[in-house]
């Protein structure tokens, strides 16, 4: 009798998986993953180069959080300007790219924000494909509820504004609530659940996944990352930017672009400028892993609370920002007490699980609660900042825009209306309707 045979041959022997520049060849596929496994996680190699700083660059992105490493790889990859180099005080992805809830939507009121945020969120969908990377997008769409007929009219309005710009927007009554997300107490004492808009392509998205993708395809296309390496102040001559001053050194510069998140009128302040912006806290919570039981973003229209429940099972939940001035990356207990008196409220069923940890970010709030993607009264000092806590879903859309700005001069068609001098000129994007009011936002 013949032996059996088969084609298909599994090889298991150890191949390089280093490129040149002695990082990962990036291949997740299957056959690697058991070859690592066989032969003792050895053979993986850092996804991104670290590059020791040069003496000069083009342009310097202070910050490697998502929206400076996005605006690298979008000066690389759109632009062919590849002369950058990323300063980073930490490792990439310890900011607030990786403390967020991950949420991305495109449900804004203004409609210039609208058109933003959309492009965004247009962007997101096809970031796998751009990045060459698994940044786990889930379009599992995101829920708004209103519970008061004044609430309803705002939410139809900002709904009926975004399905004018072609975004999708749908009405849902209390049934379609409940049948969407049975965990809901429709008619908790004072404020019972009248009914809530969706975002069905709204979603949630790895955020760690996004930092480790940006960097790794902003190296690959030429874009020195360096990490541990602070700025401590930006340099100037005769009115124009020439570097920055960090704990390595001295490090020349055509340009500088601020992409620091929380920290952007500290650094700012260095060169004199002072932005219409204010550093606060916020606080994300995570219970431990759970069977699902929440296949959306859910958000309160009654107090600030939001909630999603993440791959690993644990629900992923928000409120307010603490209210106070701050750089502590912790938060306080008044408002982990507000977040989950508006959690149990909504889902009672939320009291039978623990929380598991609790962390907070320094957020950087405008004046009117909308970003900046602007140049400076300086010279070649280009900002990116002012995100509040709404710059996560902004990361692909933020990075385009800013480096559209440096590169061309012009400011990108979708950010035109993120400029500095709009808090000179009256022009503000009052998205909340809640007036310069950073602790409101
Ligand atoms: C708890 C929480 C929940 C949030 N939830 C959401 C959400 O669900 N959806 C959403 O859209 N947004 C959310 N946000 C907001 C969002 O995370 C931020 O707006 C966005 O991440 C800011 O941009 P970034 O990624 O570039 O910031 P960061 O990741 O903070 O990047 C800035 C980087 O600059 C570095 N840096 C600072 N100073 C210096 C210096 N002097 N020299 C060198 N480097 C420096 C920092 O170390 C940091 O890595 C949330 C934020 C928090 C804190």
């Amino acid at each position: 009798m013949r032996e059996p045979t088969t084609n298909v041959k599994i090889q298991l022997k150890r191949t390089p998986n280093v490129r040149s520049d002695g990082t990962d060849s990036g291949d997740y596929g299957l056959l690697r993953l058991l070859r690592e496994g066989i032969f003792g996680h050895g053979g993986w190699r850092p996804a991104w180069h670290k590059a020791q700083p040069r003496a000069h660059y083009r342009v310097l992105v202070i910050g490697g959080g998502g929206q400076g490493l996005a605006t690298a790889h979008a000066l690389a990859t759109l632009h062919g300007i590849t002369d950058v180099a990323v300063l980073e005080k930490g490792p990439i992805g310890l900011g607030n790219v990786g403390r967020n809830t991950t949420i991305i939507r495109s449900n804004y009121f203004h409609p210039d924000n609208v058109r933003f945020y959309e492009h965004s969120l247009q962007l997101w969908e096809q970031l796998e494909r751009t990045l060459n990377f698994n940044v786990m997008v889930s379009q599992r769409g995101t829920l708004n509820l209103f519970h008061t007929e004044a609430q309803r009219d705002l939410f139809t309005r900002r709904a009926n504004g975004m399905r004018l710009q072609d975004v999708d927007a749908v009405p849902l009554d209390r049934k379609e609530v409940k049948s969407l997300v049975p965990l809901v107490d429709l008619d908790h004492g004072r404020f019972p659940v009248l009914g809530g808009f969706l975002q069905p392509r709204g979603g949630t998205v790895r955020h760690d996944a996004v930092a480790w993708g940006y960097a790794r395809a902003a190296s690959r296309a030429g874009v020195d990352i360096v990490e541990h390496c602070e700025v401590r102040r930006i340099v100037t001559a005769g009115g124009r930017v020439t570097g920055v001053e960090t704990t390595q050194g001295f490090i020349g510069a055509d340009i500088v672009c601020l992409a620091v998140a929380g920290h952007s009128s500290t650094l700012a302040s260095t060169v004199g400028l002072q932005l219409p912006i204010e550093s606060h806290v916020l606080q994300a919570f995570v219970t431990e892993a759970i069977k699902p039981v929440l296949d959306v973003v859910l958000t309160y229209g009654a107090g600030h609370f939001y909630i999603s429940q993440s791959d690993k099972g644990g629900l992923v939940f928000g409120g307010h920002i603490d209210g106070y001035n701050t750089y502590g990356q912790r938060g306080t207990l008044p408002m982990a007490e507000e977040v989950a008196a508006a959690g149990l409220t909504l889902l009672p069923g939320l009291g039978r699980v623990r929380v598991l940890r609790q962390w907070g970010g320094v957020m950087d709030m405008s004046m009117d609660g909308s970003p900046l993607i602007s140049r400076t009264p300086i010279e070649g000092l280009y900002l990116n900042g002012g995100w509040c806590y709404g710059g996560f879903k902004a990361i692909p859309a933020g990075g385009v825009a800013t480096a559209h700005l440096i590169a061309t001069g012009e400011p990108h068609a979708i950010a035109r209306h993120m400029d500095l001098d709009r808090f000179a000129d009256g022009r503000l994007i009052d998205e909340r309707g809640a007036g310069p009011y950073p602790w409101a936002h």
